[in-house]
């Protein structure tokens, strides 16, 4: 049995809930890259770690969502890259301590490929230095997440694949109407379609969506792969007050769509942005129950 398969044999797998916000609450500048920390207070990083997995998490990612070189092309310290991207999976895994699965997050470059702003030698070789980094340090298997362009979620899935992680590849489905397709236009069929094409094991939706709006996406995701399907979903969609922003869902109203998101086919439930330990504690004791 592959590890994708044994982690969802028994029922939904918990994952875990933002990491941003965690950090922020023990001293993150707002705006800082929270990637960086895994060098300047590990400590601090391992806390959020370990609150998700003693709040029943069976896979915790890492922080290393910005650690790519595109994304950090004018940070002063993108030389250490390789060591913040190393650092994230250590640290996950000693605050998992073998209690909880470590996939290691890789998010996008943040440049558009359409308009030329990034070309794909150099994305594909950020993804490939990235992905490289996570697999030398030990993770268990690697998280694209918050995709918006489908080319650029393929060269992140090649890249992992050339690990011989499984791989799991998640796109952000948070524009048009009914805010069923990503920035760029594309739809949950023709996101399965071409994520299962390039090989990915798990097919995922994250950020950007509440709970809520993502059982249909999920729904239409799996109807269109014979893979298993990954959703992180916001605590629902932001607001603003003032700069901040905010998320209203609480974790009972979180846990309230669970039910209807696994049997929209979900085999993967945490959360993105606007959650934190008390949702997925929240979701341990309903799967539990
Ligand atoms: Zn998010």
């Amino acid at each position: 049995m592959t590890l994708i398969d044994e982690l969802i044999a028994e029922g939904p797998a918990l994952l875990d809930g933002a990491w941003g916000t965690e950090l922020q609450a023990r001293g993150l500048a707002a705006g800082a890259v929270p990637d960086f920390w895994n060098l300047e207070h590990a400590d601090r990083v391992e806390e959020v770690a370990r609150a998700y997995v003693d709040a029943g998490s069976g896979i915790i990612l890492t922080n290393t969502f910005r650690a790519n070189v595109v994304a950090q092309e004018n940070h002063p310290d993108r030389s250490r890259l390789d060591q913040v991207n190393r650092a994230g999976v250590a640290i996950s895994k000693r605050a998992a301590a073998g209690r909880a699965r470590v996939f290691a997050s890789m998010g996008p470059g943040g440049k558009l490929l359409l308009s030329g702003q990034v070309d794909e030698p150099t994305l594909r070789a950020a993804f490939e230095q990235q992905a490289q980094a996570l697999a030398t340090a030990g993770a268990d298997a690697i998280v694209i997440e918050t995709m918006a362009d489908l080319d650029e979620c393929g060269f992140a899935i090649e890249a992992a694949r050339a690990t011989g992680l499984p791989v799991v590849a998640c796109m952000v489905y948070d524009s048009g109407k009914r805010k069923d397709r990503t920035m760029m236009g594309v739809t949950p069929e023709q996101a399965a379609e071409a994520i299962t094409r390039a090989g990915a094991d798990v097919v995922g939706a994250n950020c950007g969506n509440g709970i809520e709006g993502y059982v249909p996406v999920c729904a239409r995701l799996a109807a269109a792969t014979d893979r298993p399907i990954w959703i992180k979903a916001n605590a629902g969609l932001p607001e603003l007050r003032g700069s901040e922003v905010i998320y209203r869902t609480t974790p009972d109203e979180f846990v309230s769509h669970l039910d209807a998101l696994v049997d929209a086919g979900a085999s993967f439930v945490g959360g993105c942005c606007g959650t934190n330990p008390a949702f997925i504690a929240a979701l341990r004791a309903h799967l539990d129950a």
